[in-house]
């Protein structure tokens, strides 16, 4: 079986410093695995509202421009909505999906009344509410019954080993609570669709940026649910902002300038500096400063092999 990897951009804007960096991590970790593994690149437009018509093609074009090509045609995830559907079937005639009624201020009162105060920007352990019926409410959400789940395989945390990060832990349940798989005006949960898909694809190696370090869990126990295959996770380092924030889109992070294979380079050499390559990528001809983009990206996968020892 070969190995896959891939890189998963959400079209909400065009590829940045942070995006490059994921990109190019995920693209060397297959290259450094031999001739037979496959990297792939699936467009994250399952939520169509949060997406920007024509940015998926743009990205495809920015990661052409630094050298980066997929070994198929690139994935859209707003034309898989038919598995998404079969894969919250299966969950929930399992009992391990149920709809919930609530809206963001029910849940909010439910958790002040018994007492829980949610950090502002901190995760909203749903309540739990539905988890036993909707009570005459319309359906607003479709949520993974995370707490069931656990209580019926004995689980209280959550165990796995990222490549870059060590062993990781989380208490799901606890933590996170009963997540939305799906809302009811339509869109997919990233939680989802990333679970169907990676397995889908046959996908054995997730590389991506360490602000979804955090989803892994849940993401464990949605292939568990669901009978399919856990991969090897990697969470690579993350581009800060001036501020010591991590930089994104939301934070004005400037679309990455590759519109001539210099500039290309240049952000190729910022993304490798991240993840702890040598920058100036020299090859055997000691191309240095002068190194075209095959010749970097040739440099970098041993590097990365030394760094990240993956296997073929
Ligand atoms: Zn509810």
């Amino acid at each position: 079986m070969p190995r896959i990897g891939r890189f998963a951009p959400s079209p909400t804007g065009p590829l940045h410093a942070g995006s490059l960096v994921a990109a190019l991590a995920s693209w060397l970790d297959v290259r450094a695995r031999g001739p037979q593994a496959r990297w792939l690149v699936r467009i994250e437009d399952a939520d169509t509202e949060r997406c920007q018509p024509g940015l998926g093609e743009r990205i495809l074009a920015q990661l052409a421009a630094c050298g980066l090509q997929p070994d198929e045609a690139p994935t859209w995830q707003s034309q898989r909505g038919t598995l998404y559907e079969a894969a919250l079937a299966q969950l929930t005639s399992a009992h391990w999906a149920y709809p919930c009624g609530c809206s963001r201020k029910d849940i909010d009162e439910a958790l002040a009344a018994s007492g829980v105060v949610h950090a502002r920007h901190g995760e909203r352990v749903y309540p739990g509410t539905c988890r036993d019926g909707l009570h005459g409410k319309p359906a607003r959400a479709w949520r993974f019954a995370t707490t069931r789940f656990e209580q019926a395989h004995g689980l209280q945390t959550l165990h796995w080993t990222d490549r870059r990060l060590g062993p990781q832990q989380q208490q799901v349940g606890r933590e996170v609570g009963d997540f939305v798989l799906q809302r009811a005006d339509g869109p997919w949960a990233y939680q989802l669709a990333v679970v169907v898909d990676d397995a889908a694809q046959g996908v054995t190696d997730v590389v991506r940026g360490a602000d979804l370090a955090d989803n892994t869990a849940r993401q464990i126990l949605l292939q568990r649910a669901l009978g399919l295959p856990t991969p090897s996770y990697l969470h690579a380092p993350l581009v800060l902002g001036a501020d010591g924030d991590k930089l994104s889109k939301q934070n004005g992070a400037e679309p990455l300038a590759t519109g001539t294979p210099a500039e290309a380079l240049a952000a190729l050499r910022a993304a490798a500096r991240v993840l702890g390559l040598p920058e100036g990528a020299q090859g055997a001809q000691g191309a240095g400063a002068a190194a075209s983009i095959p010749q970097a990206l040739a440099a970098w996968v041993p590097a990365w092999r030394d760094l990240y020892n993956p296997r073929p």
